[in-house]
């Protein structure tokens, strides 16, 4: 029961537990609970959903995102040390995975929707440029239209982490899901996402062969799945070849009940999300010293992963300390990576620095009520107040 000195966090995830129990129920019950199963029944569920036809159920998005890179390099003959534009104004996981492929990550700026500027990127583009990581940060879609045109007219890859997107519409003219953009679209359904599991994740590919691939290298490099070589025949086919040598990536059918039940109640959580959004802005709107991010022209509906504000002047640690001193805890997406040794050294990027030292993300998830959202706008707007 939550009683009101709880604390309130910056997220804090929501399952139906009654009916995702039920899912899990079945899977136990059958004696299945690996890959296949469920997590076929999920894939095509999110492509139904979403649109986005070659999907595969992961273990995460991280390994998801590795995944990408290293398929990409098997199929388009890509050399260790090509280079990835990428942000540093994201999870590590982003920069993460062009590191476990032996790429080298090429840092570009981003612009007032914290995401990446075309024109940044152009300017990064060079002989060894292979592809181009975006992140939908919050679930903005920022300039990822004009993104594609320059990844096509460049011929490069485009890789969208989309792990704060599920349910991010775009394209307002004829709204679709997000992620028709990319080569490969990569979701997180980590507990504390949009649609959130314990640990999963999808991808999802424009091209056909490059999905055939990923199956293979989710699953050890191994050319065909036991649920296959199980269901189709009855019979279990114990032979089979190794082709690649992959990793154990693969999503499981425990996970992917969750996720069956949750993707039902995604867009009803996402309106939500929006209520509280609109909530806060209402709340600060007299305020001009709290600064919001931009929304872009080409994003339809944004999933709301995310409140973010800043603020110009005040240090945003003197804001964190008041606010915990309240029993409030809002989170910071994200501290510029080339803060990290692996990263460094931070130069160039100017408004990726402006930004990693000021955003503050407010409170936002499912359980929150009115009253919570209007307990954390009246903190903010009295540690301004105070601090004038
Ligand atoms: C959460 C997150 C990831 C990693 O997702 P996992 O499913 O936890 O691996 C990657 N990128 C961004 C932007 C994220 O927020």
């Amino acid at each position: 029961m939550k009683s009101k000195d709880d604390p309130i966090n910056v997220f804090l995830p929501k399952f139906r537990t009654e009916e995702i129990l039920e899912e899990i129920r079945i899977c136990l019950n059958k004696g299945w609970t690996g890959m296949g199963f469920k997590t076929n029944e999920f894939e095509s569920s999110w492509s139904d959903y979403t649109g986005l036809n070659h999907s595969h159920f992961l273990s995460s998005n991280t390994v998801g995102l590795h995944l990408s890179l290293e398929i990409f390099k098997i199929r388009y003959g890509w050399k260790s040390g090509d280079e990835i534009i990428t942000t540093p104004l994201t999870f590590v996981s982003t920069n993460h995975a062009v590191l476990y492929s032996g790429l080298k990550p090429i840092f570009a700026d981003v612009d007032d929707t914290l995401c990446l500027d075309p024109s940044s990127v152009i300017n990064k583009i060079s002989e060894k440029t292979r592809a181009v990581i975006f992140v939908g940060m919050g679930g903005n879609a920022g300039r990822l239209d004009k993104i594609k045109k320059i990844c096509s007219d460049k011929k490069i890859k485009l890789i969208l982490d989309a792990a704060h997107m599920a349910g991010t519409y775009v394209n307002p003219e004829n709204p679709a899901h997000v992620g028709h953009e990319a080569d490969a679209t990569i979701f997180s359904f980590q507990a504390v996402k949009n649609l959130p599991t314990a640990d999963s994740g999808m991808i999802c590919f424009k091209n056909v062969k490059d999905l055939n691939l990923c199956k293979k290298l989710s699953w050890l490099g191994i050319n065909k799945d036991t649920f296959s070589r199980t269901s189709t025949t009855g019979s279990y086919k114990w032979d089979y070849d190794v082709p690649h040598v992959g990793f154990k990536y693969h999503g499981n059918s425990i996970m992917a009940s969750i996720g069956l039940i949750q993707l039902k109640y995604l867009d009803e959580d996402n309106q939500r999300r929006n209520d509280i959004c609109q909530l806060y802005d209402h709340l600060l709107s007299d305020e001009s010293k709290i600064m919001k991010i931009e929304t872009s022209d080409y994003t339809h509906k944004s999933s709301r992963h995310l409140y973010q504000v800043f603020l110009h002047e005040l240090p945003r640690q003197k804001i964190l300390n008041n606010f915990y001193k309240n029993n409030i805890f809002p989170g910071v997406h994200y501290k510029d990576n080339r803060n990290y040794q692996m990263y460094g050294p931070i130069q160039d990027l100017p408004k990726v620095e402006y930004y990693s030292d000021r955003i503050i993300s407010l409170p936002l998830h499912l359980n929150m009520s009115d009253s919570d959202v209007e307990k954390v706008a009246t903190c903010l707007l009295g540690i301004i107040r105070t601090n004038e």
